[in-house]
């Protein structure tokens, strides 16, 4: 067992969340230490999209504007508009008053920890963390290194092995699962998808292929999606375990039917949970915090991660700057933080979702039509950042700082 020198932060995983607390402390001048299991460039199951609240994050955190963005090569694609859909009736095709970009995670991940490393981060990867101690605020890798440090930051996405090792008193698993979901995810050329889309499929994609579309109704507490990229086509269902059973795979064969794509039912999906409104309300335990996913922070409504990613490594490096500088209580702080705002959203998005599958688990198809046309517009603030989902109040203010 080697010891390593004692850091002020030990961030576990590198994905958007552990390389933006990592960049931030680092910038700040303390020590870091980021242990990512993989090799960079790795890819994330995930369909890429961001908002506009997330492209906005990048540019005040990063100094990342749209223009940098691509040219590093970041974006991959960029939806001006959006098809949405209940089963194969078409509710609603708008364009949209500022896009949403797509990305490639094995691209935009490693970018990011190489900015961690910019500012100062070690970043070590092909080692797992196999062991946490809470209480002497250590890690244990796989090389058989053992970090220890002031603070230890769990970021190591849905599985997180920093959460499963805190206490029942800071994870409510009952809650966790409940409201945890599942997805599959194909990734396929688009140059295949062109050929043949529409060929048998109730669902018309626009031909050529660059609308973001998305499906309710493919499953149950969740949706699907056909996410352009340059050179592939994503597609995807995700919806609560718990409302889905073992359900995925012919709900996933019967999209891709309603889409005209059955020709790749046979391709081998990928499987990856995803946090669907099981927050941790105090994800903090000691000298342990935990962010995005393994924290469950997402929208409860889209499954939206990246920006939660970045927004509560950013409120967890600011509460963890206070402690170690001014001494200031970690798990008090961090908490106070999240609560003043994003939690709040969370849950009124929680609320909007709940909304939405009940009306479609009674088959209250025409009120919801009704209610989604009339507030579209509102809905699609509130994803891009500009409005909060409490009210649907205009709030430029609500992710553009550490308030
Ligand atoms: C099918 C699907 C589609 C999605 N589409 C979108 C989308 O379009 N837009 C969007 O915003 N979000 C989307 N999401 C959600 C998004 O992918 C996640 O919310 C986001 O990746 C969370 O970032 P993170 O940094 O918290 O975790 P992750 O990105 O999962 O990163 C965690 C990192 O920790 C590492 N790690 C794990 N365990 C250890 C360990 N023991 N030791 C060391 N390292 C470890 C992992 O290798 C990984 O690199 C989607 C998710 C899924 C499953």
């Amino acid at each position: 067992m080697k010891s390593r020198p004692e850091y002020d932060a030990v961030v576990v995983g590198g994905g958007p969340a552990g390389s933006t607390v990592a960049c931030l402390l680092g910038e700040s001048g303390h020590s870091v230490a980021l242990l990512e299991r993989r090799a960079y460039p790795r890819n994330k199951v995930c369909g890429g999209c961001l908002s506009q609240k997330t492209v906005r994050f990048l540019d005040r955190v990063f100094s990342l504007p749209v223009s940098t963005l691509r040219r590093e090569e970041l974006l991959d694609f960029t939806g001006t508009g959006y098809a949405l859909y209940i089963g194969s009736r078409r509710i609603l095709a708008e364009d949209l008053a500022e896009p949403v970009y797509f990305t490639r995670r094995e691209r935009y991940d490693t970018y990011l920890a190489g900015r961690a490393a910019q500012a100062g981060a070690e970043v070590h990867t092909g080692a797992e963390v196999t062991a946490v101690d809470h209480a002497r605020r250590t890690v244990t890798t796989s090389d058989g290194d053992r970090y220890s440090a002031r603070v230890i930051i769990g970021a190591d996405g849905v599985h997180s092995r920093v959460r499963r090792t805190l206490p029942e008193s800071v994870v409510d698993r009952k809650r966790w699962q409940n409201n945890l979901g599942w997805t599959l995810e194909l990734a396929v050329p688009r140059r295949e998808a062109e050929a043949l889309v529409n060929v048998d499929g109730p669902i018309r994609l626009d031909d050529g292929l660059a609308t973001p579309h998305l499906v309710l109704g493919t499953c149950r507490w969740g949706y699907g999606w056909v996410f352009p990229n340059r050179e592939a086509i994503i597609i995807g269902i995700g919806g609560l375990l718990s409302a889905n059973g073992n359900n995925f795979r012919e709900e996933l064969a019967a999209f891709l039917k309603s889409v005209g794509l059955s020709a790749f039912a046979g391709w081998k999906p990928a499987g990856y949970p995803l946090p669907l409104g099981n927050y941790i309300p105090s994800p903090a335990h000691e000298g342990t915090v935990l962010v995005g996913d393994a924290g469950g922070f997402t929208g409860p409504l889209l499954g939206e991660g990246i920006f939660y990613a970045h927004r509560t490594a950013e409120l967890a490096a600011h509460a963890i700057d206070r402690h170690l500088t001014a001494g200031a209580p970690l798990a008090a702080t961090y908490t106070a933080l999240l609560r003043r705002r994003l939690i709040q959203e969370l849950r009124a998005e929680t609320a909007l979702r709940n909304f939405l599958y009940r009306c479609l688990d009674a088959r209250m198809h025409a009120p919801l039509v009704a209610f989604m046309r009339a507030t579209n517009t509102l809905v699609v603030d509130a994803v891009q950042g500009t409005r909060s989902f409490r009210g649907f109040w205009r709030d430029g203010d609500l992710h553009s700082g550490v308030w």
